[in-house]
């Protein structure tokens, strides 16, 4: 389905046939397609700005900088192109707050069935064999540990000595839409404080509204040492962000990171208007209210139906766990004119945008309940 043209949650195809975009371009499109703020918003930054590169000042990076710290209690913020850079930038700040420790060898706790990206440092901190397989030898220096399970991370400091941060999403997204259990972001900060070790959070899927707050650590009362943010923060625009607070803020000294394109007058208005934008409508609202509903309407209709494991999730990230694989239910929803993904094998995940409303939420459910049912059936 190549899509021509678009506006709000659908997308067009050359025949003229509309589809309801349920994954939002995987989580990034939050404001849904063609918002005309942000088209407008980018015109004119276009005919002003473009690029200078990171040697002058870029007024909209001071402005997006004070702002992202502004909302999340995070003090710096380095500028990047993407998820898998935003988590790259966050594991160079662990392993120079180890060195600055006298800590030669330092190694960062991560988590079975993550994902933190496809550079060779990210894929060898995402706890996904087929993400792995063929690009060994990985990056070393990872320690990982079942997710969800904070009491493992605890043992992990009684033996080794050489631990300097934990890298884990609040919620798992590709791993297949993992809610761990209420206390255990809290229980992580307590570790680390006990051990001067870093948390540090991947919110590039869950963060900027997508949870129904901010970011995904606010539904807790924890703050992280750093935080990565990417696929919604700039609504299609290509731009990443790696924050961070006290001593991990402190590791990134002149000269130690940079990027050519990273935190660019363009990409950098995308992000403004993106959380502009979100502040004037009412997105976290939305996506908390129109989330639940999703949840609450898919369990009345699937109510009794074997093989519906779970489903889960918090604001607009949703899955519907199966007993089987279900990937083919993707090309099923295709017909049916609706972009949905599978994750995980047997998770379906939705990740519509932030603007969805409750009539074209139900324009969802209906059909795609009807669709798990005959798949199951
Ligand atoms: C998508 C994703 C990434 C990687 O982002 P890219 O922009 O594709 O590099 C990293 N972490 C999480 C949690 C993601 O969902």
């Amino acid at each position: 389905m190549p899509a021509r043209r678009s506006e709000g949650v659908w997308l067009h195809d050359e025949h003229g046939d509309k589809y309801l975009d349920a994954l939002a371009g995987v989580a990034v499109n939050g404001l849904g397609h063609a918002h005309p703020k942000l088209a407008r918003a980018l015109c004119e930054q276009a005919g002003r700005l473009i690029h200078t590169s990171n040697l002058y000042r870029i007024p909209e990076q001071e402005r997006l900088a004070e702002r992202l710290c502004a909302l999340s209690g995070l003090e710096r913020v380095f500028f990047c192109n993407s998820g898998a850079e935003a988590n790259e930038a966050a594991i160079k700040i662990a392993r120079l707050h180890g060195h600055n420790r006298g800590i030669e060898n330092p190694a960062i706790v991560v988590m079975e069935k993550s994902f933190h990206g496809r550079t060779l440092a990210t894929l060898s901190a995402t706890g996904s064999r087929k993400v792995q397989a063929g690009f060994e030898p990985l990056v070393t220096g990872f320690v990982r540990v079942p997710f969800g399970d904070a009491e493992a991370v605890a043992r992990l400091g009684e033996h080794h000595k050489n631990i300097v941060a934990v890298l884990v999403e609040p919620y798992q997204g590709e791993g297949g839409v993992n809610i761990p259990q209420a206390g255990y972001l809290a229980e992580l900060r307590r570790i680390c404080d006990a051990n001067q070790w870093l948390l540090m959070l991947d919110e590039v899927q869950s963060g900027i509204g997508r949870t129904g707050a901010w970011f995904a650590f606010q539904h807790s009362d924890v703050m992280p040492d750093v935080m990565t943010l990417a696929k919604g923060l700039g609504s299609g625009v290509p731009i990443g962000a790696c924050l961070a607070r006290g001593v991990a803020a402190e590791a990134f000294t002149p000269g130690k990171h940079g990027s050519t394109f990273g935190g660019g007058p363009l990409a950098c208005t995308a992000a403004l208007t993106t959380l502009k934008v979100i502040e004037e409508e009412g997105l976290l609202d939305n996506a908390e209210r129109v989330g639940a509903f999703i949840r609450q309407d898919l369990a009345e209709r699937l109510r009794g139906v074997a093989g519906v494991r779970e489903i889960r999730g918090q604001g607009l990230m949703i899955g519907i766990e199966l007993d089987r694989p279900c990937g083919d239910l993707v090309k099923r929803a295709l017909d049916k004119k609706l972009l949905i993904n599978v994750t995980a094998d047997s998770v379906v995940r939705l990740l519509p945008p932030l603007i969805l409303n409750r009539e074209e939420a139900a324009l969802l459910t209906a059909p795609l309940a009807e669709l798990i049912r005959e798949f199951l059936g």
